[in-house]
């Protein structure tokens, strides 16, 4: 608790500190007649480094002191001077422990929109040392996919991609699908899926997977060794 109220005095000085230095520099280089040529651009490049400094510190802000009313019947908080419910340009996360980003979103509504992109509620992507993970969340929409043929209804859906050395694992509401890197498949092949009982047994010793299941059979997990 004191920790955070600590934060939070620091925060309002430098961000009181920062909003001086912004008007020192509008005041006296910006907006008066007599800015000397060739100066403007560097005051000008000034200023907007100090907006970038105002957006970063921003960031640590939770609004603790609420909302003031400005034009436009909007809402600016009154230590950050962000604008309510307005988008984050950027995330503040922790160098050290766990990093969040976003919420558990899912599909949200009923209806089956005209196109994907009407549909697209969230499609991000995240490089995290070295693995690279995209989640794509869209509502229920048309589709006319193949060509000439009357429009499809694509169900809505929660797609997770993870990816790494090559690896992509595909999570959705229906299936887990691991695809394994592409340099495996050799040129020319045909690729092919199946149950276990629709292979022959002998060919079975070539598919290195082991399944996990409990005394009644139910799958608990597999793995595949490379
Ligand atoms: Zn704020």
């Amino acid at each position: 608790m004191m920790q955070k109220k600590l934060v939070r005095s620091n925060l309002k000085k430098e961000l009181k500190r920062l909003y001086r230095s912004m008007d020192f520099i509008s005041n006296n280089f910006l907006n008066k007649a007599n800015t000397i040529r060739g100066g403007f651009q560097t005051y000008f490049n000034i200023y907007q480094q100090l907006g970038m400094a105002w957006e970063f510190l921003g960031l640590q802000c939770k609004h603790w002191d609420g909302y003031k009313k400005i034009k436009n019947k909007k809402k600016v908080c009154k230590i950050c001077g962000k604008i309510k419910d307005a988008d984050n340009f950027y995330y503040l996360i922790s160098k050290k422990g766990l990093k969040k980003i976003g919420k558990m979103l899912k599909s949200n509504s009923p209806k089956i929109l005209n196109n994907k992109k009407e549909a697209e509620i969230l499609n991000d992507t995240i490089e995290f040392h070295g693995a690279l993970l995209n989640v794509n969340i869209y509502n229920s929409y048309k589709s006319n996919l193949l060509k000439g043929k009357h429009e499809i209804n694509i169900a809505a859906e929660r797609n997770v991609m993870l990816k790494e050395r090559g690896i992509k694992c595909y999570i959705d509401n229906h299936a887990i699908n691991i695809e394994l890197a592409n340099k495996r498949r050799k040129i020319g092949k045909e690729r092919y899926s199946g149950f276990p009982w629709e292979i022959k047994r002998t060919k079975l010793r070539n598919l290195p997977v082991i399944f996990d299941f409990d005394e009644d059979y139910k799958l608990l997990g597999l793995s595949i060794l490379q």
